[in-house]
C-alpha cells in the first residue's frame, strides 16, 4: 500500500515536537491517534496478520520507565547486601547512574573514596577525566549509563578479588539484561576479563573485537590508568574515537 504522502509533512513536524519533549521512541499506535491516521495494524485482514517483528523492539517511553522501575528496585536489594566482606567497609553501595535505555554501557572495577561517599560511579579524579572524555566524542554523562564490577568500595582502592566479583556479578548481569546496551565498554581489566571470561591482558584485549551475550564489547584503560600514566592517553582517544563511530553508524 502506498504512503499518504499528504500526511508527511505533518509526521516531520509531530516527530520534530516529540524530539524537543525528549521523546526518543514511541508506539505507533500513540503517533497514530495523535494524528488521526489510522493505524496499519487496523488495515491487516484477519486472515493475513502482520508477523511478529523479530528485530529487538525499539525502547519506548513506557518500556523505559518499567526499566528505570526494576533497577530501582534492584538498587534497594544492593543497599543492604551482605553477600561479601566489602559491605563492611563501606559507606555507600554505589549501583550505578544514567540512562536506563542509553545505547553504551561503561563498566568500571569498583567504587573509590569519593564514589563511596557519594554513593555514585566515576564522581572523583577519575571520572572527571571520563566526563572529559565523553564530551570529546559527543556524549554526556547522562547520556549513557555507568556502572562498575562490584557496588562496594574494595579497601584501599585494591583490585576485587575474585570472590568478590563473583559474588556481586549477579547484580551486573541484571542491569546488562535489563539496559540491554547496544554496546559495552569495559573500563579496565577486571571489567574486561570478566566479560570476556579471558585472563590475557587489557593491552591485548584492547586490540581485538568481542561480544559478551551478542553485544559488542569495547575495551579500553580505565581513566585511573590515564591519570598514573599519561602515555596511554593516545591509545585510550584511538580507543573512544572507536567508540563514537560505532555509536553514529
Ligand atoms: S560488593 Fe556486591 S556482593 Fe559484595 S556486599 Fe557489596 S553489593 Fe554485595
Amino acid at each position: 500500500m502506498a504512503f499518504p504522502q499528504e500526511i508527511v509533512p505533518e509526521l516531520i513536524s509531530y516527530l520534530k515536537n516529540l524530539e524537543r519533549r525528549g521523546i526518543k521512541s514511541l508506539y505507533l499506535d500513540a503517533a497514530t491517534s495523535e494524528l488521526n491516521v489510522e493505524p496499519e495494524s487496523s488495515r491487516v485482514t484477519p486472515d493475513h496478520p502482520e508477523p511478529e517483528p523479530k528485530d529487538t523492539p525499539v525502547a519506548t517511553p513506557a518500556a523505559t520507565a518499567s526499566v528505570a522501575g526494576l533497577l530501582a528496585e534492584l538498587e534497594t536489594k544492593v543497599k543492604v547486601c551482605t553477600e561479601c566482606g566489602l559491605h563492611e567497609g563501606r559507606t555507600n553501595s554505589v549501583f550505578g547512574t544514567g540512562d536506563p535505555a542509553t545505547k553504551v554501557l561503561f563498566i568500571g572495577e569498583g567504587p573509590g573514596r569519593d564514589e563511596d561517599i557519594q554513593g555514585l560511579p566515576f564522581v572523583g579524579r577519575s571520572g572527571q577525566l571520563l566526563t572529559k572524555i565523553l564530551a570529546a566524542i559527543d556524549l554526556e554523562r547522562k547520556d549513557v549509563y555507568i556502572t562498575n564490577m562490584v557496588k562496594c568500595r574494595p579497601p584501599n582502592n585494591r583490585d576485587p578479588q575474585e570472590n568478590e566479583v563473583r559474588c556481586c556479578e549477579q547484580y551486573l548481569k541484571v542491569q546488562i539484561d535489563l539496559i540491554k546496551p547496544r554496546i559495552i565498554c569495559a573500563l579496565g581489566r577486571i571489567a574486561a576479563q570478566w566479560l570476556l571470561d579471558k585472563t590475557t591482558s587489557l593491552g591485548e584485549m584492547r586490540k581485538s573485537e568481542h561480544a559478551y551475550r551478542g553485544i559488542p564489547v569495547l575495551v579500553t584503560y580505565h581513566p585511573a590508568a590515564l591519570l598514573r600514566n599519561p602515555g596511554l592517553k593516545k591509545a585510550a582517544w584511538e580507543d573512544f574515537k572507536r567508540l563514537r563511530d560505532i555509536l553514529t553508524d
